[in-house]
């Protein structure tokens, strides 16, 4: 039975009727292209096979009903015209946080029966709350004709996580659920929202991309994020520029000599300058179906997000080191740091070798186990019944 059939089953026996109708949309991983959205720069992200699949029915009453196979405590109850920023600590906030986006933005939304359930594992990274709110929010504009195109689906779950469920994401993850094609990876200009659809075809060149998800999580991570932020916007304001895409390539050099010794603005601004120039290589490459050469473009972006940007962990250093040492093309952490997932790109016949390298290596070091899954590039949101 597919996933589908499953999923309307089980919204049938939750709320007494069939739901009508049944969207997904997948999780995500960021090829290269690492903290430069808040920079208004460049990233490359892909769809994964795995997804968020909600059955949803529209109610007329104000009356909005949650629930999720993933998440303890039955169905959530709630009234659409109560919902109020920043009230809901738990997960309902995400799928509440776009009715009330929607509602703010003027959508004459009045009410609906959800029940959701996800194959994106929680925390990794992977982006599974965005997932989750681009899935709800595709299926309420189908339900109520509201016709919203990708972009804007992106924009007002980004609205719904900014204002609403109170976390200050940039506008990529929530872009690649909505925008991404099977067999391509979304290039996206975050200062525009121009994409471009690049062909980035694995399995046709013989070759696969492991995700490895560490399973940690450093505590610290949400206020070294922060920082992070901080500084990039002390390097654009004494660089005199508006962000930090505004530093070219080619003058990174003068800009750098122009900060003198604020030694730790320095190393981020030269992360994120050479990182925009990264984006753009692999993009030439993957245009040119020289997927083998990006493998030393991320090997680069890894040294830079650990070097400069210094957002790595052992975990995530020993992923590549081991990696790279068993024969993989290229590998590099992938999203925000200190813990979540590396990307590591090989040959499809070494996939057996690096991932039995990446466990011992991590059983040796005395790591929680791994997981670790082949990505292929896979479609953004749809509707599939
Ligand atoms: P990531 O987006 O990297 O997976 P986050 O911490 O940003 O990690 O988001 C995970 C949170 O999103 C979960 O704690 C939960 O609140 C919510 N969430 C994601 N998927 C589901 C799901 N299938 N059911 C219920 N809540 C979910
Ligand atoms: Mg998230």
């Amino acid at each position: 039975m597919s996933e589908a059939v499953v999923i309307a089953e089980q919204f049938k026996e939750l709320y007494g009727a069939e739901p009508e109708g049944v969207w997904a949309a997948p999780g995500r991983v960021n090829l290269i292209g690492e903290h430069t959205d808040y920079n208004d720069g460049f990233v490359l992200p892909f769809a994964l096979p795995h997804t968020t699949v909600a059955a949803v029915s529209r109610r007329d009453d104000g009356v909005l009903r949650l629930h999720s196979a993933d998440a303890e405590g039955g169905v959530v109850e709630l009234r659409v015209d109560a919902l109020a920023p920043e009230s809901d600590k738990s997960w309902t906030a995400y799928p509440s946080g776009v009715v009330w986006a929607l509602r703010d933005a003027g959508h004459a939304v009045t009410g609906a029966d959800v029940h959701l359930t996800s194959t994106i594992p929680q925390g990794a990274g992977l982006s599974s709350s965005h997932a989750l709110e681009v899935v709800i929010t595709l299926a309420l504009s189908d339900l109520y004709g509201l016709g919203l195109k990708g972009w804007q689906i992106a924009r007002l779950c980004q609205r719904a996580e900014n204002v609403y469920v109170g976390a200050p994401t940039g506008i990529m993850d929530q872009t690649a659920s909505a925008c991404c094609q099977a067999g391509h990876a979304l290039f996206l200009d975050t200062r525009d929202l121009s994409q471009r659809q690049i062909p980035f075809d694995l399995a046709a060149e013989g070759m696969r991309l492991l995700v490895v998800d560490t399973q940690v999580k450093h505590a610290h991570s949400d206020g070294e994020y922060g920082k992070r932020r901080a500084g990039c916007e002390k390097g654009a304001a004494l660089l005199g520029v508006d962000a930090l895409r505004d530093v070219p390539y080619d003058g990174l050099d003068a800009a750098l000599a122009r900060l003198g010794d604020e030694e730790e603005v320095r190393r981020l601004v030269r992360h994120i300058v050479t990182e925009n120039e990264r984006v753009e290589r692999v993009v030439s490459l993957l245009q040119t179906g020289d997927t083998r050469a990006i493998g030393p473009v991320l090997v680069e972006g890894h040294a830079s997000l650990r070097d400069d940007f210094r957002i790595s962990c052992p975990e995530l250093d020993l992923v590549v080191d081991t990696a790279l040492g068993a024969g993989a093309v290229g590998a590099r952490m992938t999203g925000g740091g200190f813990g979540g997932s590396a990307i590591v790109l090989i040959e499809a016949a070494d996939e057996g070798t690096v991932t039995k390298a990446v466990e011992e290596a991590f059983a040796a070091a005395g790591f929680t186990a791994p997981r670790v899954f082949a990505a292929v590039p896979a479609a953004g949101a749809h509707r599939l019944v």
